[in-house]
């Protein structure tokens, strides 16, 4: 069977598990440093979702691609705010008000609103993200950005092998993202997906369990 309907398979039954109605998770495939045939073979199969950390690699790929929704899921930069928005039509990463106001000031020149989420920071290995205390104050000020519309959380779970801290952080995740309101939780990736499902993910974003090792 394809990779993405296997894995498409196994959130439905981990949802079921849950009980949480099937087909409630979107997955993004994350294709950084992967080869385009990969993707091309999963977009194939159903993916409908692209996920990419770098814009210049993002630009070269995905004008080999068939159409996808793509999202930028890297470090956002202010000055590549205006590359991000022309290229991406959703940016996972607003960790900061000066870069969501860079993002915003981009997609309204372009005549866009682009679907933005959070990014919290619920591990101490990473160094991006808001502090979830800070959260609500950064949302407050993201919904009042022309050219953004927020729509939830995206957070990356700790790097430790330790599922009980796993659990915890996407659980402090999710508590965050019912005081951020908006329909998208997006948490978990190859290694920590089932924990997210548990803790009420929306979106997971899968990399090498959907397309294999990277180069
Ligand atoms: C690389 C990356 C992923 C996917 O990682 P895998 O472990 O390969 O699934 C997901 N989210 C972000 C933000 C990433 O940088």
């Amino acid at each position: 069977m394809n990779a993405y309907r296997a894995l498409v398979a196994e959130v439905d039954d981990e949802l079921e598990r849950c009980g949480r109605p099937r087909g409630s998770v979107t997955v993004v495939g994350v294709s950084k440093r992967q080869p385009v045939e990969r993707i091309v073979a999963a977009i194939d199969a159903g993916l409908e979702d692209v996920g990419e950390n770098y814009v210049q690699e993002a630009k070269a790929k995905f004008a080999r691609l068939p159409p996808v929704r793509k999202h930028f899921i890297g470090h956002l930069q202010t000055n590549k705010a205006k590359a991000i928005a022309a290229t991406f039509d959703v940016v996972q990463s607003v960790d900061r008000i000066d870069a969501g106001d860079a993002l915003g000031k981009a997609a309204s020149a372009l005549g866009k609103e682009i679907p933005v989420l959070l990014q919290l920071n619920i591990s101490p290995s990473e160094r991006f993200g808001c502090p979830p205390e800070r959260a609500p104050e950064l949302a407050e000020a993201l919904r009042a950005q022309r050219g953004l519309r927020l729509d939830g959380v995206m957070a990356i779970g700790p790097m430790t092998p330790d599922e009980a801290e796993i659990s915890r952080a996407f659980e402090l995740a999710a508590k965050t993202f019912a005081l951020v309101g908006g329909s998208t939780l997006s948490i978990g990736m190859s290694g920590d997906w089932r924990q997210a499902v548990r803790a009420g993910s929306t979106m997971i974003r899968i990399g090498t369990a959907l397309f294999g090792g990277r180069s």
